[in-house]
């Protein structure tokens, strides 16, 4: 055990237990439950407030706002990409 606890939500997708406290937009729309691919699949009405802050996954400062707001991150994102 790795002590990571992963949640299983209605789809296979597996939410990750360890979630950045800020995630800008193209981080959210690569990791979020709520983005497949290019396409928006979460709610119509979800309002997001974002604000200038440091992404929690790629480190840039940028446009950001909480994870939830992307429907939470897939497992894995905190990973380093391997080519
Ligand atoms: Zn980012």
């Amino acid at each position: 055990m790795n002590g990571r606890i992963l949640l299983s939500m209605k789809t296979h997708n597996l939410v990750d237990r360890l979630q950045p406290d800020w995630v800008c937009t193209d981080c959210g729309r690569q990791w979020g439950l709520w983005w497949d691919g290019r396409e928006y699949v979460g709610p119509a009405t979800h309002c997001a407030t974002f604000h200038i802050g440091k992404c929690g996954v790629c480190g840039e400062k940028k446009s950001v706002t909480e994870a939830r707001d992307y429907g939470y991150l897939k497992e894995g994102w905190h990973e380093p990409l391997v080519e």
